[in-house]
């Protein structure tokens, strides 16, 4: 995806809160989603600016968009999956609009108009941004991969299939929650030592694993695949994932079918949608496989995807206890990895996904996987974070953490910075874990 105006690190916004070098909402970046506003009840859609979201429903209703009628339509819907399916280049001809409306040599006079429908981020509920249809979870960090499959098969930690098929698993899309929502710790069979009988019980080894998530634009028919070269202008968006997962349920349960109870309780996602034409300045190269491995096969491979196929996104896990709430104490940071040392990039995922003729629909969210680098401090879940538990984690209230306890709030952020560039962020995606319900006789 090539550069245009819209990217123009030096373009500047007449709302003053998006000029802040900090902000994660800057003009360059515009992501989309959907929050409740004071006067309607039904859902409307909305552009982050600065600290403020900007009523894209109103403005659209209001012929205020200069835009298509085909994409003024889709904008009046409570949910982005009718713009999503309009593909790419829709959403970029929407981003022009919405840029030059917000830049800072606006006419003053729609400046004027614009303001009736601008609202404080932090005073509106924000909401699902799609009607996710499938939730499909990855497993793409070869660092992870290698760390977990240490812990079960510290002989073989990697098994042979790894560096040839992305690995992944059928999610649940029901339980997909916006960020805030309150995560109820769940109860599970769990069988700590193998040996004897299992127990229905809360789980003990609560965890977060934070990942990027992607969601599907252009729909696919039934039986239809997606070449690599295509496989991006099937992908709309991406946004802050936590995959949360019952470490001891999953023990018990995943074989021989993979995860299930562990993982489908509760997923959380941040609420703005960063547009792949947002993040084009931060694409990179895919992961550089050394001499020796095995070479992809050619329906992953492809020379573009190898030189382009990455994105360079800082992705950071912070933790706030009860105790460091009541005490004031700022959040403190357990991690921060990068999204670009992924073993498999976005279009191999959904190339790979689609490559038996899995269909696809508009707002169909697909997850990376943890995502981990090479040291201790770059593991993007606790479970390595923590090395199961072995070296827990001492926190500033000198609490110690192996897993994630009630009353904690894990909060992730990411982030895209480069020189020459404006940097841009995704915002916040966060949970607070609630104990689990009594578990009867
Ligand atoms: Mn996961």
């Amino acid at each position: 995806m090539t550069l245009n105006e819209t990217h123009n690190p030096d373009l500047k916004s007449w709302i003053e809160s998006a000029n802040d070098p900090e902000t994660d909402f800057p003009i360059q970046n515009l992501p989309f989603g959907a929050f409740k506003t004071p006067k309607n009840f039904a859902p409307h859609l909305c552009v982050a600016i600065g600290d403020k979201a900007l009523d894209l429903t109103s403005v659209a209703l209001n012929n205020l968009l200069d835009v298509s009628s085909e994409i003024r339509a889709a904008c009046t819907k409570g949910f982005l999956n009718q713009l999503m399916s309009l593909g790419n280049d829709a959403a970029s001809e929407l981003r022009l609009a919405l840029s030059r409306m917000l830049r800072a040599d606006a006419p003053k006079d729609l400046q004027e108009k614009i303001k009736h429908y601008l609202f404080e981020r932090d005073k509106i509920e924000m909401l699902n941004p799609a009607r996710i249809g499938d939730f499909t979870d990855f497993y793409a960090s070869i660092y992870h991969a290698t760390n977990v499959g240490s812990m079960l098969r510290p002989e073989n930690p990697l098994l042979p299939n790894y560096k040839y098929v992305p690995i992944a698993y059928h999610g649940r899309a029901s339980s997909i929650v916006i960020t805030g929502r309150k995560i109820r710790r769940p109860n599970g069979q769990v069988n700590s030592d193998d040996k004897g009988e299992p127990k229905y019980m809360p789980s003990r080894r609560l965890d977060y694993e934070a990942e990027i998530g992607f969601f599907v634009g252009t729909s696919t028919g039934f039986g239809q695949i997606i070449p690599l070269r295509e496989a991006e202008s099937h992908i709309w968006g991406a946004c802050i994932v936590n995959d949360w997962s019952a470490r001891d349920i999953q023990r018990w349960e995943y074989q021989p079918l993979g995860p299930f109870l562990s993982k489908n309780f509760a997923t959380s996602i941040s609420p703005w949608i960063v547009t792949m034409e947002a993040l084009a300045p931060f694409r990179t190269k895919a992961f550089e496989r050394g001499e020796g491995e095995p070479k992809l096969l050619p329906y992953l491979y492809s020379p573009e995807n190898a030189k382009h196929g990455g994105i360079d996104i800082v992705i950071e896990v912070y933790i706030r206890t009860s105790q460091m709430q009541k005490q004031g104490v700022a959040p403190f940071r357990l991690s921060r990895g990068n999204f670009k040392d992924m073993y498999w990039t976005p279009a191999q995922m959904l190339a790979h996904h689609a490559s038996n003729g899995c269909n696809f629909h508009a707002g169909d969210l697909f997850a990376s996987g943890t995502v981990s680098g090479k040291t201790r401090e770059e593991a993007g879940c606790l479970l390595e974070r923590a090395w199961r538990g072995e070296e827990p984690i001492e926190l500033p209230t000198g609490e110690k953490r192996s897993f994630v306890e009630d009353g904690d709030e894990i909060i992730i952020k990411a982030y895209c910075e480069k020189e020459g560039a404006r940097r841009i962020g995704f915002g916040e995606c966060s949970g607070t874990i609630i104990p689990p319900f009594k578990v009867g006789k």
